[in-house]
C-alpha cells in the first residue's frame, strides 16, 4: 500500500475524550471513529488489525474442530421467550419491532438461536460431537460505554457453541475450546491467563474468563504469579486426545476473578511470593450450563440405547474488538503502537525521506516490490512532508519494521533498518536489510 493512496487520518493531539492508552491510541493513529456512543466505525487501518484477530481466531477455531457458520444479527422475541431470558436480560438488549410489529432484538449472544438451528437438524448421538461457531457483531446497551472498544456497544464477538450427548462429552468439549483459546491468544502476543469466573446471565456452574493483565482492565484479579511463565499447547496437540490434563495443568495453580475470589483457598494454595493481585482485561470466557437451554427449548437427542435426553452445551465468546484495544494496551509506549507482528496492520513500514528524487524512489519501489512479493504486507510512506512527522506517524502506527531510505545514505550504498519494539536501528545496504527481513535473520 502506497501512503499516498491510503486513508491514514492520524492525529497530532491526543483526543481528550479518550481516557485510556488504547482508546487514544487508536483514534490518533486513525483507526476508529466514534459514530455514536459505543458505536464506531472501523477506518482502514484498524479494520485491517480486527481481520487478523479474526483470522487468528478461526484458524484455531477450525483446529479444534469447530464448524464455522453465521447468524443474523437480528433475532425474533419469541425465540427468547423459550428460553424465559427475554424478560430476565434487562435493559441492555436492545429490543426493536418491525413494520409488522413483530418484536425483534439486536443479539447480545447467540444460545438460543443455535439451540434452535441444532434442534432443528440433529436428534442422534451419532452425529455428536458438534461445535458451531460464527463471528458476528452484537449489541449489548451498556450502562457506560466507555475505554473505546474495550467497552462498546456494538462489538464483534466469535461464539462458539458445543453439543454432546453426556456430561462428560461436554466437558471433553470444554478442554477443546480452552486449549483453541489458550493458543489463539498467545498467537496475539498476548499472555491471557484462564482465571475461574462467575457465570452470569449465560449460565452454568463451569466457567473461566481469560484475562490480559493491564492496570487499565476493569477487572480485579488474583493469581499465581507462575501462571505467567506458563507454555501454551503447541498446535499439533492432539485435539481428538484427552486434554484433561493440559487444562488441569492450567487450572491447578489459583487464579481466580473478584466475584468468585476466595481469600482463604487462595493463601492455601498460594506462597506469599507467588501471590499477584493486578487488574486484567477479560478478552474471552468459556461456560458449560448443560442442559439450561436445551431443556426448555426441547433439543433433545436420542442416545444408543434408544432413549432421548436433552443435549449438553457450553457456549464460548471471544470480543475480537475487544482485542485490537487488549493489544495495545499490552504493547505500546510514548510514541504509539507496538503491534506484534502476527496483528499488525502492515509488516513493515518504509519511509521515502525525499520523494522526487529519482534513485530515492527506484530504491523504494525496489524494497518495496521484494517485500510485497514476500509476503511483508508493505506501507510505503510515499508522502512529501518532513521527515520528523513521518518518523513519528510510523511510531504511533506501529509496524513492526521501518525501512528508511533517504537521498544521504543512497550516496553512501546504504539505509536505515529499525526495529519499532526496542528502537534498535542498523545502517546497512538495502540488499542486506531485504535479505535480513525476509530471510527472517534478525
Ligand atoms: P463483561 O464482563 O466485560 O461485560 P461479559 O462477561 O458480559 O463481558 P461475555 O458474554 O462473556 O461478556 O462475552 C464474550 C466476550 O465478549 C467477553 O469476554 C469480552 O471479551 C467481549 N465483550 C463483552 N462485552 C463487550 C463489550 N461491551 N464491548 C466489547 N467487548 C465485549
Ligand atoms: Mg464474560
Amino acid at each position: 500500500m502506497r501512503l499516498s493512496r491510503y486513508f491514514l487520518p492520524v492525529l497530532r493531539e491526543t483526543p481528550a475524550e479518550a481516557q485510556i492508552a488504547s482508546h487514544q491510541l487508536m483514534l490518533r493513529a486513525g483507526m476508529l471513529r466514534q459514530e455514536a456512543a459505543g458505536i464506531y466505525a472501523w477506518l482502514p487501518l484498524g479494520l485491517r488489525v480486527l481481520k487478523k484477530i479474526e483470522h487468528i481466531v478461526r484458524e484455531e477455531m477450525d483446529r479444534a474442530g469447530a464448524i464455522e457458520l453465521l447468524m443474523p444479527t437480528l433475532q425474533l422475541a419469541d425465540l427468547w421467550r423459550e428460553s424465559g431470558r427475554y424478560d430476565a436480560y434487562g435493559a441492555e438488549m436492545l429490543r426493536i419491532s418491525d413494520r409488522h410489529q413483530r418484536e425483534l432484538l439486536f443479539g447480545p449472544t447467540n444460545e438460543e438461536m443455535i439451540t434452535e438451528i441444532f434442534r432443528a437438524y440433529v436428534h442422534s448421538y451419532k452425529e455428536l460431537p458438534k461445535n458451531l461457531y460464527h463471528i458476528q457483531w452484537k449489541f449489548r446497551d451498556e450502562l457506560r460505554p466507555r475505554f473505546g472498544v474495550m467497552r462498546g456497544r456494538e462489538f464483534l464477538m466469535k461464539d462458539a457453541y458445543s453439543f454432546d450427548l453426556d456430561e462428560e462429552a461436554g466437558r471433553a468439549s470444554y478442554n477443546r475450546m480452552f486449549v483453541a483459546y489458550l493458543r489463539a491468544f498467545s498467537r496475539m502476543g498476548l499472555k491471557a491467563i484462564p482465571m475461574q469466573a462467575e457465570s452470569g446471565p449465560i449460565g452454568g456452574e463451569l466457567s473461566h474468563e481469560f484475562i490480559v493483565l493491564a492496570s487499565t482492565g476493569e477487572s480485579a484479579v488474583y493469581l499465581d504469579r507462575r501462571l505467567l511463565d506458563f507454555e501454551v499447547p503447541h498446535a499439533r496437540i492432539e485435539y481428538g486426545g484427552d486434554l484433561g490434563e493440559a487444562v488441569r495443568n492450567w487450572t491447578g495453580l489459583y487464579a481466580a476473578t473478584e466475584d468468585v475470589h476466595d481469600p482463604e483457598r487462595y493463601e492455601r494454595l498460594t506462597a506469599p511470593a507467588d501471590r499477584l493481585t493486578a487488574r486484567g482485561i477479560e478478552v474471552g470466557q468459556t461456560f458449560f450450563f448443560g442442559d439450561k437451554y436445551s431443556v426448555p427449548m426441547k433439543a433433545t437427542v436420542t442416545g444408543a440405547d434408544g432413549a432421548e435426553r436433552p443435549v449438553q452445551m457450553g457456549s464460548y465468546g471471544i470480543g475480537i474488538s475487544r482485542l485490537v484495544g487488549a493489544i495495545i494496551e499490552a504493547s505500546h509506549d510514548d510514541e504509539g503502537i507496538i503491534w506484534p507482528e502476527p496483528v499488525a496492520p502492515f509488516g513493515v513500514g518504509i519511509i521515502n525521506l525525499r520523494p522526487g528524487e529519482e534513485a530515492v524512489d527506484g530504491a523504494c519501489e525496489n524494497a518495496y516490490d521484494a517485500l510485497d512479493r514476500a509476503g511483508f504486507e508493505p506501507l510505503l510512506d510515499d508522502t512529501e512532508g518532513r521527515p520528523g512527522g513521518k518518523f513519528a506517524t510510523m511510531d504511533l502506527i506501529g509496524l513492526p519494521w521501518q525501512l528508511i531510505i533517504g537521498p544521504r545514505g543512497l550516496a553512501d550504498g546504504v539505509v536505515e533498518l529499525k526495529r519499532r519494539a526496542g528502537g534498535l536501528r542498523e545502517t546497512l545496504s538495502l540488499e542486506a536489510a531485504l535479505e535480513r527481513l525476509t530471510r527472517g535473520k534478525y
